[in-house]
């Protein structure tokens, strides 16, 4: 079985209100919610991150439940057990954790948990089965197109294309591309926004418009829909809610920002009801692979996501105030941040969730420019150290600025508590041909911060030490 047999009835069952263009209200149906199944229907995102899956233990009243280490359960009869056989197909933990984690991706109904981002990425596309043709974003995580252009190429004949679509409104070039590059065996189509490192932000609900319009429901086309997978990892749950947005699969590397203390490795699946036949055959290749994560790791970011909204928010603060200064300084060329600069914000705002409106709505957060909080990266390029210097000097110079920070860690990886920093076209995106790195804008002085929720003005002095000392 492939998840293409799901469609017609993930088709038939996907109402209006689940497709929502403006995605500024929770769905109205009633299944595409997570928390349908728990008396937490109405809470708030914080309150579902706090006490969904951390229940009472039934027998101990401990309020944190214990860490379940045991690999097998005993039974009262053969086949008679409390629904926990073997820890690779259920744990306690893992458990738990999958309930909180669909509570908090709005419009989610069930999660899977993988042991990292990339085990998740390869499942679902060797979900997809032999033959498939995958569309995905073209500046897409690196071990993303890794799996797609090279694995999945090679062991399942996975075909790929990959889009720009940064720019898909009604009649553009990017709108033509998209509806070109759809075959009849586009089995998915895979999105990340914001991207890395230059901060694309994708419109989910104009991609979302755009498939309603090639697969328009109830036609003989709309059982060869594609899926649509949106990796919210960039943005965490707190500020997108793609599901709310027509999208079907939410993907994240929960070693980011979910987890948030960059001391977890492990990834997760969230979908809504509507594709339960989906949701099945990927809990069964959970289980048939292997790939799961332990009690302790999923305990562990279980935890982390107790305190999501309030790092998320502190994450988005800082940024922007660090965004806006690094604009004033004269040897920084541009900076980049999704809730900053006209188009990119536009968009920005159009995939916020509504509990992200919400709060900066309430805390006077919008600025007069149209600026936002928008998670906690943010990119910038350095001015070159004479307008001839070569690639190596650009370079160095940027290596040196990295290395005189003093509180930004010269690390790849970004979402946890502590700031990191980084040059991606000689770190995270080293591998990317020098040609297509530049059609991508990841030049020798492109600066990626995972800014972290110390004091912003200590990281402030911190990147404006560093900017003198290399000037
Ligand atoms: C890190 C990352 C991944 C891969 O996750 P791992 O947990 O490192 O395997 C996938 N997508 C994005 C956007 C990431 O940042």
């Amino acid at each position: 079985m492939t998840v293409a047999q799901d469609l017609p009835s993930r088709v038939r069952g996907c109402s209006n209100a689940s497709h929502q263009p403006n995605g500024a209200s929770e769905p109205t149906n009633g299944h595409a919610n997570g928390v349908h199944k728990s008396p937490h229907v109405v809470d708030g995102f914080a309150t579902r991150a706090i006490h969904v899956g951390s229940e009472p233990n039934p027998e101990t009243g401990a309020v944190i439940p214990p860490i379940s280490l045991s690999t097998t359960y005993a039974q009262d009869g053969v086949g008679v057990h409390k629904g926990y056989e073997y820890s690779r197909s259920g744990n306690p933990n893992r458990n738990a954790l999958e309930r909180t984690l669909a509570a908090i991706e709005t419009g989610g109904s069930e999660a899977i948990t993988f042991a990292s981002g990339s085990a998740t990425t390869a499942i679902v596309i060797q979900s997809l089965g032999p033959s498939a043709h995958v569309i995905s974003v073209n500046d897409v995580y690196g071990g993303t197109y890794r799996y797609i252009a090279r694995v999945a190429a090679t062991t399942q004949g996975v075909e790929s294309t990959f889009l720009d679509l940064e720019n898909i409104g009604p009649g553009t070039e990017g709108e033509r591309r998209l509806i070109q590059a759809l075959r009849p065996n586009t089995k998915i189509i895979w999105v990340e926004t914001p991207t890395n490192p230059t901060l694309r932000v994708i419109d989910i609900a104009r991609l979302t418009q755009v498939l309603d319009q090639q697969y328009p429901p109830h036609s003989p086309n709309a059982s060869s829909r594609p899926l649509l997978l949106v990796d919210n990892t960039f943005a965490s749950p707190y500020y997108s809610s793609p599901l709310l947005l027509g999208a079907d699969i939410v993907l994240h590397s929960l070693t980011k920002y979910i987890n948030g203390h960059s001391d977890v490795v492990m990834g997760a699946l969230i979908l809504p009801a509507r594709l339960a036949a989906t949701t099945e055959y990927l809990r069964y290749l959970q289980n048939a692979t292997g790939a799961v994560p332990s009690a302790y790791d999923s305990w562990l970011a279980q935890r982390g996501i107790k305190t999501l909204h309030v790092r998320m928010k502190q994450h988005g603060v800082n940024a922007l105030r660090i965004a806006k200064a690094l604009q004033q300084e004269p040897d920084v060329e541009e900076v980049i941040y999704p809730g900053l600069g006209k188009e990119r914000s536009v968009n920005a705002w159009r995939n916020l969730s509504p509990h992200a409106k919400k709060w900066i709505e309430n805390e006077g957060l919008l600025g007069e420019d149209g600026s936002f909080p928008c998670s906690g990266i943010v990119s910038f390029r350095l001015r070159k150290p004479t307008p001839h210097a070569t690639d190596d000097e650009y370079a160095a110079l940027a290596s040196q600025f990295l290395k005189n920070l003093r509180l930004f860690m010269l690390a790849e990886s970004l979402g946890g508590v502590e700031s990191l920093a980084e040059a991606p076209a000689r770190m995270t995106h080293a591998s990317i041909p020098p040609e297509e790195r530049e059609m991508l804008g990841i030049g020798e002085g492109l600066i990626r911060l995972s800014i972290g929720i110390e004091e912003a003005e200590d990281l402030l002095d911190d990147l404006r030490a560093g900017l003198r000392s290399v000037y």
